[in-house]
């Protein structure tokens, strides 16, 4: 049995659901599994991760916490992980975690696998499958030697495990030395989207520069409040001032691995497919049948998406009804 390290992440007073993907498989495969939870006034948050898996909660306080930064993160997870001898440490490839995790594997002398769509943790040894050249392919890495293994994982790649709420950890209240920090994150300025984020969302409905305005992505924003879902964008969409960065699906956007992905009107040039190729079931919707998209799509419609997105809606909201 390896002692397996989660460093959970939380936002607006909710741990993400990616954070649960990682406890969950650490339990699963039988491991003494241990949370990592930073923050200031986030104790609360500890009896949910017990609930997911955690046997173990390493809380530390602190209002250097509070809003987040990678050097104290960095800081704060080391600390941690130095008196605790881990053998694997796992943390979410969002922005927060493939900001922060290479800082603590330098730190502490270790490989990481970033970006990983599938791990196994069997026997306490960490293989992993992870994309290479934007997507084209996919590696199976394994970790020689015996340090401390660590990977980020996709958030959706390993499915959220259903809560037990009569577990409970031991919570193991731990400080760290945050004195000397070069940086101070003073506030964080929030889009106004009431969406779920991309990088989260189980389904996204994405819209490309054939959208033509920002008013018109008002249909794409409609399908994806019908499903529950997130809007994404691709970078021609979010360069002409359409969609905020933040909602930009790609190599340098964010990445994705919803159970559904619906392009609208994107052509799915290499860096876009970078950023969403791994979704378990791609639609695409392109007026051009020879579009690249339509060669990682699962299910393809060749129309105009002014046509055709609208009927999709309606459509979806029936089924949704009954
Ligand atoms: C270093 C670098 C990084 C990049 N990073 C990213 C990134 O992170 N994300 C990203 O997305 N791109 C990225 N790009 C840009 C990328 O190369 C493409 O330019 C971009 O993805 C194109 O966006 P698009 O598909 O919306 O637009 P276009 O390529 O213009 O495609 C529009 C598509 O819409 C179709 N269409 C037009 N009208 C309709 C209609 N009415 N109905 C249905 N279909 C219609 C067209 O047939 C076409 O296929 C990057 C580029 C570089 C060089």
């Amino acid at each position: 049995m390896a002692k397996i390290f989660v460093v959970a992440e939380h936002r607006d007073g909710r741990l993400k659901k990616s954070t649960f993907e990682l406890l969950g498989a650490s339990a699963a495969a039988g491991h003494e599994t241990h949370a990592i939870l930073l923050g200031e006034g986030v104790a609360e948050l500890a009896k949910e991760l017990a609930h997911y898996g955690a046997q173990k909660v390493h809380l530390v306080q602190d209002p250097a916490l509070k809003l987040y930064s990678a050097e104290a993160y960095a800081k704060a997870v080391v600390s941690v992980l130095k008196g605790a001898s881990p053998d694997i440490v796992l943390a979410s490839h969002t922005p927060t975690g493939r900001d922060f995790m290479p800082r603590v594997a330098a730190r502490m002398g270790a490989g990481l696998a970033s970006d990983c769509v599938q791990v196994s943790l069997d026997g306490g040894r960490l293989a992993a499958r992870r994309p290479v050249y934007a997507g084209k392919a996919i590696v199976e890495v394994e970790f020689i030697g015996s340090g401390v293994q660590m990977a980020t994982v996709r958030a959706n790649a390993l499915g959220v495990p259903k809560p037990d709420t009569s577990k409970t950890a031991e919570i193991l209240t731990a400080s760290a030395d945050l004195s000397g920090l070069k940086t101070k994150v003073l506030e964080v300025v929030k889009g106004a989207s009431g969406r779920p984020d991309v990088t989260e969302a189980s389904i996204v409905v994405s819209g490309g520069r054939s959208l033509k305005s920002a008013d018109n992505f008002k249909m794409i924003e409609d399908v994806a409040d019908v499903l529950g879902g997130a809007v994404g964008a691709s970078r021609a969409a979010v360069d002409a001032g359409y969609r905020p960065h933040r909602d930009q699906v790609g190599q340098t956007g964010k990445v994705v691995s919803p159970t559904l992905y619906i392009a609208c009107g994107i052509s799915g040039a290499i860096q876009h497919l970078a950023g969403m190729r791994t979704s378990k079931v791609i639609v695409a919707i392109n007026t051009d049948a020879e579009a690249p998209i339509f060669q990682v799509a699962d299910y393809g419609i060749v129309g105009d998406i002014f046509a055709i997105v609208p009927q999709l809606k309606e459509e979806f909201r029936k089924i949704k009804e009954h």
